[in-house]
């Protein structure tokens, strides 16, 4: 069913859930939310301090509302909270200041000081608070939707869809689930935390269930290759495009060309997970393979996490492939209905080879002619989902994911059922390696004088910090106090920030802008994209360094260091000192990721969340490794029952 259907939501409020990555009623029940504000009210008559104080109050003042550096802002009011008079602050929540009117009863949320009688607020909530508790569901929202906007959409959702259990009764018994109705319910309206619990133990057994299934639906769709296929791929074709490259392709890059081009030619499909470390040069393994298909009168797609991941595959494909009859065509979920559907009808009538693009790949409306390659950049669950959702007319398509995320062998197996795998392992020549060091906070100085050296010669840096606001339960730096410290630092420098609470909007014109150097120091989370190419940053400096796995300071080193040019990364941290040292000594992804794994157990293997790489929703594959392996079990001996 698709958002349109439903009877209350416009279709303004429909383009924004697009931009949430939410397209359909479904989409918007597995919309879970990613925390649970949990209300407790507390009692202020204890004089205590409380750094999770709630309460309800009566606003007794209006708010003042003052503005402080750039961007920031703070209300300030006064409310009478369990008949005391209090102080309360809120930052960055200017919107509110019209709604908190004297005599309106509000929740505050935050930190109490009992001596100084002020509440910190972190959120407060325009209405009083039901019987004294209350669990509130917290959702991904964009300007334009509110919590309350989102609670209602999806409970319009749920009403109007009859959900099924994806999970076979005799598992829900075995395990004692709830339904998957049920559960959806409780998880979007939970009343307590014995019932919310339940609901989240049937779901992420769901979401891994329904995986794992898909692996293996698709092993079993495996058997099936197109002979025709291995004929016709034209070795000359091939040859002479590599030729055609500015550059000569690695010795490894040459070796999984060939062992994939076998893959081709060879009567099993091919699943295969190219692991290469960052800057490796993964992405013209991937033109050529493609290139290979086309040679043989196949279709491919390159699907890409972000937009300005696609663009940039786009346009170095564009570039590479000048002097050939191969026409590329770009498709992401930005570009107009009128631009999506001459593609789509291109790509029908066969007169597309190549399509790169985002998550719009996979979207119900795209039918291929003749697809026969799906390569995924960074983003390892849509190996298997996608290939159940695309639409084509010969049969499914042989699987190349790529990944700078090393992960063991019997993970891979695991996550993507019959998995080859194959890596790059040596950089292009001519590479330097990032010069790492380990800094003390007391050592800003020599940092800043590493940034001022690299602007001064035009070439620009990143500043990665762990937060995005001010949070008073941490000392960590944070991205709006590190932009008013650069700014006062570097005057005539244009500093400006990135972070996951942006729209794509806003990120994209930030990435572009820094890609195309109007912006000198980026200072961003970790949300800066992985495999983004900017090679005129030459400087990467992490706050909080020991915040972070080693694989995923690897993974933020790699933005620097993609020329030719001296590029350097500074840890700074007071903490965990022996760890990074070896960020220092070691600049082999494969070799942190295994130091990683010793120092911490589980390690990072998966680099961070955020990265999308195969986090699925409830569940997180490193976390959730021994459920997800049992869930295969339970997959596995439930289907082979079901078909004796
Ligand atoms: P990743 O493996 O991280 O995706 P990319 O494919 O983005 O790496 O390649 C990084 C950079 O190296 C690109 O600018 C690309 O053009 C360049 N490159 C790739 N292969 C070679 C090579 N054999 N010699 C020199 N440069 C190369
Ligand atoms: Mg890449």
């Amino acid at each position: 069913m698709k958002l349109e259907d439903l009877s209350k939501i416009g279709t303004k409020s429909v383009k924004l859930l697009n931009n949430l990555g939410i397209y359909s009623v479904d989409d918007l029940i597995r919309n879970y939310p990613y925390r649970f504000d949990v209300l407790k009210k507390r009692d202020i008559n204890d004089n205590r301090f409380y750094d999770n104080f709630v309460s309800d109050g009566v606003v007794l003042s209006d708010p003042v509302l003052s503005f402080f550096r750039k961007k920031m802002n703070r209300l300030t009011f006064r409310c009478n909270v369990q008949n005391k008079l209090v102080k309360v602050t809120i930052f960055n929540r200017a919107f509110l200041k019209n709604s908190i009117i004297p005599g309106k009863t509000i929740t505050i949320i935050g930190k109490y000081n009992p001596k100084t009688e002020t509440i910190t607020a972190s959120n407060i909530i325009l209405r009083d608070l039901l019987n004294g508790f209350e669990i509130i569901p917290i959702y991904h929202l964009c300007k334009g939707i509110s919590t309350k906007q989102m609670s209602n959409y999806i409970n319009t959702a749920l009403l109007s869809s009859k959900i099924k259990n994806n999970i076979p009764d005799e598992l829900i018994n075995k395990y004692d689930f709830i339904s998957e109705d049920e559960a959806l319910k409780i998880i979007h309206n939970p009343k307590d935390e014995i019932s919310l619990k339940k609901a989240l133990k049937t779901l992420k057994y769901e979401e891994l269930f329904t995986y794992m299934k898909n692996v293996r639906l698709l092993k079993q769709k495996n058997e099936e290759h197109n002979p025709l296929y291995i004929k016709k791929i034209d070795d000359e074709k091939i040859e002479s495009f590599i030729k055609s490259l500015p550059f000569e392709l690695t010795l490894d890059q040459k070796s999984v060309i060939t062992q994939m081009l076998q893959d081709l030619k060879s009567d099993t499909k091919m699943n295969r997970l190219l692991q290469g470390d960052v800057g490796s040069g993964k992405t013209v393994v991937a033109f050529v393979l493609a290139y290979a298909c086309y040679t043989a009168n196949y279709q491919s797609a390159l699907m890409a996490p972000t937009e300005i991941l696609a663009v940039q595959h786009y346009e170095n494909a564009l570039r590479l492939f000048k002097d050939t009859d191969f026409k590329i065509a770009l498709l992401t979920g930005k570009m107009k209905a009128k631009e999506k559907k001459e593609i789509y009808e291109k790509l029908i009538n066969g007169e597309i080879n190549f399509l790169i693009g985002t998550h719009a790949l996979i979207s119900d409306d795209v039918s291929w002619d003749n697809l026969g390659l799906v390569i995924t950049d960074e983003q390892h669950r849509f190996g298997v989902n996608q290939r159940l959702r695309l639409k084509n007319k010969s049969v499914s398509p042989d699987v190349l994911m790529m990944s700078a995320t090393p992960i063991p062998r019997t993970y891979a197996l695991t996550i993507y059922g019959d998995t080859d795998v194959s890596s790059i392992k040596n950089l292009p020549k001519g590479r330097k390696k990032v010069i790492t060091y380990v800094k003390k906070t007391s050592e800003l100085k020599s940092v800043l004088e590493g940034i001022y050296n690299a602007l001064k010669n035009g070439n620009q840096a990143y500043v990665i910090s762990a937060m995005i606001e001010e949070n008073e339960d941490t000392d960590y730096t944070n991205v709006y106090d590190l932009k008013h410290k650069f700014e006062l630092a570097f005057k005539n420098y244009s500093v400006e920030i990135l972070h996951g609470k942006m729209t794509p909007e806003e990120k994209d014109k930030i990435m572009n802008d820094y890609i195309n150097k109007k912006i000198n120091i980026l200072i961003s989370t970790t949300v800066i994209e992985v495999g983004i190419d900017a090679p005129n940053a030459t400087v990467m400096v992490i706050f909080d360094a020991d915040r972070f796995g080693l694989s995923t300071l690897h993974q933020l080193r790699g933005r620097v260091g993609r020329n030719n040019i001296q590029s350097y990364c500074y840890l700074i941290s007071d903490k965990d000192k022996e760890r990074l040292r070896i960020m220092e000594e070691e600049n082999d992804g494969y070799k942190i990721s295994e130091a990683d794994f010793k120092l911490r157990g589980q390690g990072d293997l998966f680099g961070n969340r955020q990265s999308g790489a195969l986090s699925f929703k409830l569940s997180d594959v490193r976390r959730d490794y021994d459920l997800l392996v049992k869930v295969r079990d339970d997959v596995n001996c439930y289907f082979k029952k079901e078909f004796q």
